[in-house]
């Protein structure tokens, strides 16, 4: 059966989810202008969290793009607390010998370490989690820059 081209925002991300890492439906328009004629369903996601309805809208789409966020923590600032490793859903974050250390194959962008620092010694900085959906084909990558993401759609789509 043929795919057609749909990018679609599955939720509204950032306008209205305190959650939300991007504006989900800014970037589903351009995706919609920039990629008329490729066969391809993406879906935009506001952030990397499974809630209700973007969690059953997922098996639409060929790609799913979420906002995401890229941390990093000041060792400086931090007071070892472990708060952060508690939280952390892959076990990305790390606190051995009073040293706090981030696996940052393991991240999942999703920014809850930033959250719960009672310190602030973790910053967040917003970018876009692209992940395909294909099972011979699931990979994932994360991109700070807007013009990151689509020089990577465009060579995903074979158009450079
Ligand atoms: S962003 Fe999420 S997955 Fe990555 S280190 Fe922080 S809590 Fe763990
Ligand atoms: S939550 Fe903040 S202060 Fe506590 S270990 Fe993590 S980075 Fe350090």
């Amino acid at each position: 059966m043929a795919k057609h081209a749909v990018s679609s925002a599955v939720c509204q991300g950032n306008a209205i989810c305190p959650a939300g890492c991007i504006d989900s439906c800014a970037l589903a328009q351009k995706l919609k202008l920039r990629y008329d004629a490729a066969e391809i369903r993406i879906g935009v996601y506001g952030c990397p969290n499974s809630c209700l309805r973007a969690g059953r809208c997922r098996k639409q789409f060929d790609l799913k793009i979420c906002g995401g966020q890229e941390v990093d923590i000041d060792d400086a600032a931090c007071i070892r607390c472990g708060a952060c490793v508690r939280k952390c859903p892959s076990g990305a974050l790390k606190l051995r010998e009073g040293n706090i250390s981030l696996e940052r194959e393991k991240c999942l962008h999703c920014g809850i370490c930033e959250r719960v620092c009672p310190v602030c010694a973790v910053t967040a900085k917003p970018g876009y989690l692209v992940q395909s959906e294909s099972e011979e084909n699931r990979r994932m990558q994360f991109f700070r820059q807007e013009e990151e993401l689509f020089y990577s759609l465009d060579q995903y789509l074979g158009r450079r």
